[in-house]
C-alpha cells in the first residue's frame, strides 16, 4: 500500500450505558466497570507531514471549541508525541480538528481526538500494520478512555477504563443528547462521588448482565430499563438542573435517561428516529440546555475516511 501524507479520521464520542465505580486504588484511579458505546457524534481530524522540520502545529475549529487547548495541553498533542517516540519518527506534524463531540461534556472528546491522531499517525508511518507499536498499549498511556475510542462499537471496560473488549451487539440505539450549559471537571465529579459515599466500604464495580443482555439483542426497552451511572448522584448534586432535565426524558417518551460519563451532557434512549425528535424538540423548548443533538450508536471507533 502506498503511503500518505495526509490522513483524514474520523472519531466517536462515547456514552457510558453502565458506568459502575468502585473503590479508590493505591494509584489514585477509581477501579471501574463499564459498558461504552461508541455515538455517532464525530470530531474530524486531518493530519499531515509538515516537511519542513519545525514540529508539531494543532488548530482547533468545529461547531464544539470552548476552552480546547492548541498546545502541549490537548490530549491530541501529547498522542503525536508519544506515537512519533513509537514509530521512531519526528513528529513534524500539522493536525487540524473539526470538534463535533462537545467539550468537558462526558463524552471523551479529548480521548477521541488522541486516538484519532494514533490513528493517523499509524497510516502515515505504517500503512501495512507491520511494526511493532501496539495501537492500543499506547491509548491506554494516553488515557483511560482512549482504547475505547479506538475500538468503537460497544465494549466493557475495566480497570480504570483503559481495559476494553468489545460486546456482542445487534441493532442500532437512538438517543437524544442534552448539551449543558457549562462543563464538570471528572476530578471534581468523582471527589463529589467519593464526599457522598462518605468513610464506608465501596463494593468491586461490576456491570449489569442486563444491560449486555439488552446490547446483544438490540432490545431498547430492556436497555432504558437498564441504563445505570454511579456518578449520576455526584455530578447532579454539583448542577442540579441536570435532575430536572433527566426528568422530562419519560414525560416526553424516553425509554430511559443518564447522565453521560462524569456529565454534564444528558442521554436519552428513544425508541426511533420519529421518538428522537419529538424529545429532541420538548428538550430544546425547555431552556434547560444550550443544544440538543440526535445520535445513533454503536458506530466504528477511531477511522481513517477516504
Ligand atoms: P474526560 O475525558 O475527562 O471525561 P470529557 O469527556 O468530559 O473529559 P473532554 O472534551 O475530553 O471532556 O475535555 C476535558 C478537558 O480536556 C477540556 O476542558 C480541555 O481543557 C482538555 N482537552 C485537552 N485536549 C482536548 C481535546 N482534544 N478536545 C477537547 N478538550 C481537550
Amino acid at each position: 500500500m502506498m503511503s500518505h501524507s495526509v490522513v483524514s479520521v474520523r472519531v466517536p464520542a462515547k456514552l457510558n450505558l453502565d458506568l459502575s465505580v468502585g473503590p479508590v486504588r493505591p494509584d489514585g484511579f477509581h477501579e471501574l466497570a463499564t459498558v461504552y458505546q461508541a455515538l455517532s457524534l464525530f470530531d474530524e481530524l486531518e493530519v499531515s507531514e509538515r516537511g519542513d522540520g519545525r514540529g508539531l502545529r494543532l488548530s482547533v475549529g468545529g461547531r464544539e471549541t470552548a476552552g480546547v487547548p492548541t498546545g502541549p495541553d490537548n490530549l491530541a498533542w501529547r498522542a503525536a508525541e508519544l506515537a512519533a517516540e513509537a514509530y521512531g519518527r519526528v513528529p513534524d506534524l500539522s493536525i487540524t480538528i473539526d470538534k463535533g463531540i462537545p467539550v468537558a461534556g462526558g463524552m471523551a472528546g479529548g480521548s477521541a481526538d488522541a486516538a484519532g491522531v494514533l490513528r493517523a499517525c499509524a497510516q502515515l508511518w505504517d500503512p501495512s500494520g507491520e511494526a511493532e507499536p501496539e495501537l492500543g498499549d499506547l491509548a491506554a498511556r494516553l488515557g483511560s478512555d482512549v482504547p475505547f475510542a479506538l475500538l468503537g462499537g460497544t465494549a466493557v471496560g475495566s480497570g480504570r477504563g483503559e481495559t476494553v473488549t468489545s460486546a456482542m451487539g445487534s441493532g442500532k440505539f437512538h438517543w437524544v443528547l442534552a448539551l449543558s450549559e457549562g462543563q464538570l471537571s471528572t476530578p471534581a465529579v468523582y471527589r463529589k462521588l467519593d464526599e457522598i459515599r462518605g468513610s464506608g466500604a465501596t463494593p468491586r464495580p461490576a456491570v449489569r448482565p442486563e444491560v449486555l443482555l439488552a446490547v446483544r439483542s438490540g432490545d431498547a426497552h430492556a436497555l432504558g430499563r437498564a441504563l445505570r451511572n454511579d456518578l449520576q448522584p455526584a455530578a447532579c448534586s454539583l448542577m442540579p438542573v441536570l435532575e430536572m432535565l433527566l426528568a422530562l426524558g419519560p414525560e416526553h417518551g424516553a425509554l430511559g435517561a443518564l447522565v453521560s460519563g462524569s456529565g454534564p451532557t444528558c442521554a436519552f434512549l428513544v425508541a426511533d428516529q420519529d421518538s428522537a425528535l419529538e424529545l429532541a424538540v420538548a428538550l430544546s423548548a425547555s431552556g434547560l440546555c444550550r443544544a440538543v443533538r440526535r445520535a445513533v450508536g454503536p458506530v466504528p471507533g477511531a477511522s481513517v475516511v477516504d
